[in-house]
């Protein structure tokens, strides 16, 4: 997990998790998807301390779930799966293909994500994830409602919850910030949906740290933890201290995972989608390691503030 790829994944207050993700929503590299690949991140992040492993689904129809299953649970691991779509399966399309191959992967992963043992499925996966020239349609935004709406529904029958992830203008142009997703939901009308925020794009568009954890409290389901530049945590600009407080304010108790990227490590087609054009690390496992410690510490220290 942490190393191969991409993404750790680190904890969950209740039942502290941390994770690591293996691949980045995005795409995911062929050593997540080889069996030998699956087995070894969950593995990795078991020994990087953390209770969650978060694997990319971006080929869910190509991904062994039952690989999957077996090493989560022969390391004790919660598990959880992520994805962005392409522009070939790009519900925000106004082409009827594209929004119909985009419907038949989101169920699927919902599908491969139930077969594994998990019950969260986040990421991009109301739009591709690129950067576009122009803003969202109408008609494209009201396609990408209707199929999170049917899939979500789908994912109630199978105990599997959707949850959208809120990225930076350079990935989509449909949800940029919390208060864009809780529109969003409120205009897909389904209340089993949920925000997913990610601090290394809250950095890049939010106010602060703190107003989006607030705004988004009842609806917050999944968080990744991610520094400025994508490298160790405490070495960039994201303001740590005031998210965790955020957390801690908002009665938090979902997964709190990690995830990092170096292009020594990440695909090339995960690289180049993400621009990751020079090494923030080369040990995955010390990365890893590192940030479980720094999650589990932040989350240990903001669980003290009802003491204040
Ligand atoms: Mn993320």
């Amino acid at each position: 997990m942490v190393s191969r790829t991409d993404r750790v994944g680190a904890t969950s207050r209740t039942g502290p998790a941390a994770s690591v993700s293996p691949g980045c929503p995005a795409c995911g590299s062929h050593f997540t998807h080889s069996q030998a690949g699956i087995r070894s991140a969950a593995e990795r992040t078991r020994r990087a301390g953390f209770d969650l492993i978060e694997y990319p689904l971006m080929d869910p129809f190509g991904f062994d779930a039952a690989v999957a299953r077996a090493a989560v649970a022969d390391n004790g691991l919660a598990v959880s799966a992520s994805l962005g779509l392409s522009d070939a399966t790009d519900i925000s399309s106004e082409d009827a293909g594209a929004v119909a191959a985009g419907e038949a992967l989101l169920r699927r992963a919902v599908e491969v994500t139930h077969e594994m043992g998990g019950v969260q499925v986040c990421g991009v996966l109301y739009s591709a994830m690129r950067k576009y020239v122009a803003p969202a349609s109408e008609k494209g935004l009201v396609h990408s409602r209707e199929v999170i709406g049917r899939v979500a529904e789908y994912g109630a029958s199978l105990g599997v919850r959707l949850a959208l992830e809120v990225v930076n203008r350079y990935e989509t142009n449909i949800l940029n910030t919390g208060r864009q997703a809780l529109a969003y939901l409120a205009a897909t009308g389904r209340d089993d949906v949920a925000v997913h925020l990610d601090t290394y794009h809250m950095n890049i568009e939010e106010s602060d740290m703190t107003a989006p954890v607030l705004d988004c409290a009842d609806r917050l389901g999944y968080v990744h933890i991610g520094e400025s530049h994508r490298g160790y945590l405490g070495t960039g600009s994201v303001d740590f201290d005031a998210f965790f407080k955020a957390l801690s304010r908002a009665g938090y108790t979902g997964p709190v995972v990690f995830e990092s990227f170096s292009s020594a490590v990440v695909s090339p087609t995960l690289s180049n989608t993400l621009g990751i054009w020079r090494n923030l690390w080369q040990d995955g496992d010390d990365l890893g390691a590192h940030a479980n410690a720094y999650i589990r510490g932040a989350l240990r220290a903001v669980e003290t503030i009802g003491l204040h």
